[in-house]
């Protein structure tokens, strides 16, 4: 299988300053569009998310269950599919709750949550993308062994293409195979 590896703050849904109630989810413009044009395409799109809200004890794992619940729920009544969410509880230095205390191997840049995922959905990661708007999704799609999307303004992101929008990040993807 091939699969795109989306971020989910600020490429997917709006990003709140460590959102977790679904009642401030926004889903960007374009989104359902752009992920019915990938689950045409043949590919699992895949959410992989830095959530260290909860190391910091803003939220807990739950929180981020039911967030990730509701977002897929919503995109699936559009018509869009999420194969799976993956999402990173820890925090190397600032984490206020202990047990996240942690120098994880799955916090973006470190490409643990695409391995991981790459494992249990027989997934081939060189055939695969990383969809991010920070310079650490980019980090984490290329260690895994991805190509990458950066959606942002940085000039020297280190992806293979930087784009303003999802639906350019797709048309880009979509184009190369
Ligand atoms: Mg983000």
């Amino acid at each position: 299988m091939k699969a795109v590896f989306l971020d989910r703050d600020g490429v997917v849904v709006a990003d709140g300053n460590y959102q977790f109630k679904t009642s401030d989810m926004k889903i960007l413009d374009g989104v359902p569009q752009a992920i019915i044009r990938l689950n045409q395409a043949g590919y699992l799109v895949i959410i992989v998310s830095n959530q260290s809200g909860v190391a910091r004890g803003y939220f807990t794992e739950a929180d981020v269950v039911s967030f990730n619940t509701y977002l897929v729920v919503e995109l699936k009544k559009a018509g869009a599919k999420i194969d799976a969410a993956y999402y990173c509880p820890h925090h190397a230095t600032e984490a206020k709750v202990k047990k996240y205390l942690l120098d994880c191997d799955c916090r973006k840049p470190k490409p643990g949550m695409l391995i991981r995922a790459a494992k249990e959905h027989g997934i081939s990661l060189s055939e695969s993308w990383m969809i991010g708007d920070k310079i650490s999704d980019v980090k984490a799609g290329k260690s895994a062994g991805c190509r990458t999307v950066y959606i942002g303004k940085e000039k020297n992101s280190g992806a293979d293409a930087t784009v303003a929008a999802i639906s350019n990040a797709v048309e880009f993807i979509l184009s190369k195979g």
